[in-house]
């Protein structure tokens, strides 16, 4: 597959028309904060009947489907990734800071729920945020624990009797400060004494209102205004066993956050492509209207190379994105160092394409007024989020020197 089909264009067109119609008018009081994304989001999911769709599919899931630690497989609940990822480049054309909140909501703290989750904890926590009924925050990162996630983490759990007691801090947490429910990663805390950079870690699903549970006020962020990012406290929130996820402490975590790191590497590609897509027809459609020295800056051949370059970008990301479906059409596993790559190159070249579109766009791209503004601050977040570039580097680096070149 190297272009979507017939049907998935028709689809496109729908959600491209949805969001200049129905979001593009919101983005202006969304990234000032005087609006939430959350309304607009479950406008989005009725209006497509996503929510009816998630309900079937639920009604429909086998016990096999149901088990704790079924893998990532059933993350999407069998949806055609292609159309995930359309909604997520034609969202991420109007609004980056919008599909991050929904991305965060549904694909990391719902779509944990559902890999992981046992068939109760499904129905009754993975589905309303799948429904957009509530809103979910997956909270991994902490103060003094980002890239070295794991290691660092403070957060601790400890059993009493079948509850546990979670205490720590998170932050950084995309739609933290309005969510209603937090899937919390937290390590055991087996005996004193024990090395805690090695501890086992676990999640748990924690609603709001939860005695002990606070969250912050949105952060004030460069970019990705459209989304809440925030702090969440847990001091002494005692949890029941029911709330583990999976609800089995042998279940390795370990592996369930590195499944949701992997998705949201392989998940940012659509956004990439969504911001140089735009990027390309802005700067296109400016660099034909706009004179200098009595002709449209689209014939000095500066203008034309860095137009060109944002092309290479967005065909490789286009090429990346259709092996992507590719290989989970032909359930093929993407591999950490192919994940990495992706990652690392996308986010660079959405960077890119943002920061030259201003270039050509000249002063006026760097006004507000102008989209491509506001997509640069929010492509940066792309180079950090999920998993700094350094840090791709470094993982595609152990890959290869570990298992050579995979051909
Ligand atoms: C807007 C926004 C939304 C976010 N949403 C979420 C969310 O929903 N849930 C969540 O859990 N987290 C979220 N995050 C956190 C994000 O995943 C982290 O910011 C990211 O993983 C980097 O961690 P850090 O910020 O602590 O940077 P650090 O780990 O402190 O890194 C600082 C610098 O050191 C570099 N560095 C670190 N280690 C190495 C190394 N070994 N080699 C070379 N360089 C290295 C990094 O690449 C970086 O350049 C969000 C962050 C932002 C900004």
């Amino acid at each position: 597959m190297f272009d979507f089909t017939d049907e998935q264009k028709m689809a496109r067109k729908m959600v491209r028309s949805w969001a200049e119609k129905e979001l593009a008018p919101h983005v202006a009081k969304m990234e000032r904060g005087e609006i939430l994304p959350y309304d607009i989001m479950r406008k989005m999911l009725k209006t497509f009947g996503m929510d009816e769709m998630v309900k079937a599919s639920f009604a429909k899931m086998k016990d096999d489907q149901a088990a704790p630690g079924s893998g990532t497989a059933d993350r999407n609940l069998g949806a055609d990734p292609a159309m995930s990822a359309i909604v997520a480049i034609e969202l991420s054309r109007v609004c980056p800071g919008f599909t991050l909140a929904f991305g965060a909501s549904l694909g990391l703290a719902g779509g944990a729920i559902v890999a992981k989750g046992t068939l109760a904890q499904k129905h009754k926590y993975a589905l309303p945020i799948l429904t957009g009924e509530k809103i979910g925050a997956w909270s991994m990162t902490e103060p003094g624990a980002g890239s070295d996630a794991f290691g660092s983490m403070r957060t601790t759990a400890r059993r009493d009797g079948t509850d546990y007691i979670l205490n720590g801090q998170k932050t950084f947490i995309t739609n933290a400060p309005f969510a209603d429910t937090y899937v919390v990663y937290a390590k055991i805390q087996e005996h004193t004494g024990d090395d805690i950079r090695h501890r086992p870690i676990h999640a748990f699903i924690v609603e709001n209102g939860a005695p002990g549970l606070s969250r912050s006020k949105p952060m004030d962020k460069m970019g990705m205004h459209s989304s809440p990012t925030g702090e969440v406290f847990l001091a002494d929130v005692r949890v029941p066993r029911e709330q583990l996820l999976g609800e089995q402490e042998k279940d390795p975590s370990r592996e369930q956050a590195r499944d949701v790191f992997h998705g949201e590497r392989t998940g940012m590609v659509p956004m990439c492509l969504g911001i140089v897509e735009r990027c390309l027809t802005d700067s296109i459609n400016y660099a034909k209207q706009r004179e200098a020295w009595g002709k449209p800056i689209a014939e000095y051949q500066l203008i034309q190379d860095k137009i060109a370059r944002m092309y290479v970008h967005r065909e490789n990301i286009r090429n990346l994105l259709f092996k992507q479906f590719e290989k989970v059409h032909k359930k093929a596993p993407i591999g950490q160092a192919e994940a990495s790559a992706t990652k690392l190159y996308c986010g660079r070249a959405a960077t890119e394409c943002a920061l030259e579109a201003i270039q050509i766009m000249g002063g006026n791209g760097y006004m507000r007024e102008y989209h491509v503004e506001m997509l640069m601050r929010d492509a940066k977040l792309l180079q950090i989020g999920g998993g700094t570039d350094e840090i791709q580097i470094v993982t595609i680096a152990r890959h290869l020197l570990k298992d050579g070149l995979v051909e």
